[in-house]
């Protein structure tokens, strides 16, 4: 019995959403629900799955989108976790009016997210990690009992995260990507928002952006 994960790669930008479940108490939480997301309805139904919260990594459009769906399955709604360094991104519907893409309204978030804060799913717990650079507010998910680090839009298979977009910075970024992902055990299953799984042990080998 464990913490389990669950990878949906869905939406126009080839987003990561993923879902956690405690496969004891059949407790879940959703990360990141983006466009299309509700095909993850059939598994949560399928496996018999409790969702109780939708936590974000950033507020990003691609990350936020789904958000809605989920939160109203049940009512009240289901709180919508978020770092409030990125409620200003959150508002302005996650800069996709700069893609071109309209938003709908999504409901406010009511679970704030702090560095080293621990979260529960069932049984299991995860720690938040706040991980800057690539939104002012951008947090990770760690699962130490699997090995396993959500990493958002901050580190990808041979990428970083972009640091263009409002509230980007690129020294914190990089901060971010030594201080709080590569001191973790070399190992450690890195999930990001974007492309394929990878370690840490890979991407310090490997990436070209980490010298
Ligand atoms: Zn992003
Ligand atoms: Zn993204």
């Amino acid at each position: 019995m464990s913490l389990e994960i669950k990878t949906f790669p869905l939406g126009p930008l080839a987003n990561n959403t993923y879902l956690l479940m405690d496969s004891a108490s059949l407790q879940a939480v959703i990360v990141d629900p983006t466009f299309d997301s509700y095909h993850i309805l059939d598994t949560i139904l399928k496996e018999r799955l409790t969702l109780n919260q939708i936590w974000l990594t950033h507020a990003h459009f691609d990350h936020i989108a789904g958000a809605k769906l989920f939160s109203e399955l049940r009512q009240p709604p289901l709180p919508i976790g978020l770092h409030p360094a990125d409620l200003d991104l959150y508002h302005s519907g996650g800069i996709a009016s700069v893609f071109g893409i309209d938003m709908i309204a999504l409901p406010e978030p009511s679970l704030f997210f702090e560095d080293g804060q621990h979260l529960e799913i069932g049984e299991q717990a995860v720690e938040v990690i706040h991980a800057p650079g690539h939104s002012p507010g951008h947090v990770l998910f760690y699962a130490p009992q699997i090995s396993t680090l959500l990493t958002g839009d901050l580190i990808f298979k041979n990428g970083v995260g972009r640091t263009d977009l409002p509230g980007g910075d690129g020294q914190q970024l990089m901060a971010s990507i030594y201080h709080q992902v590569l001191s973790l055990p070399p190992e450690t299953r890195l999930l990001p928002g974007h492309g394929p799984e990878t370690t840490i042990q890979e991407e310090a080998d490997n990436n070209p952006y980490l010298t």
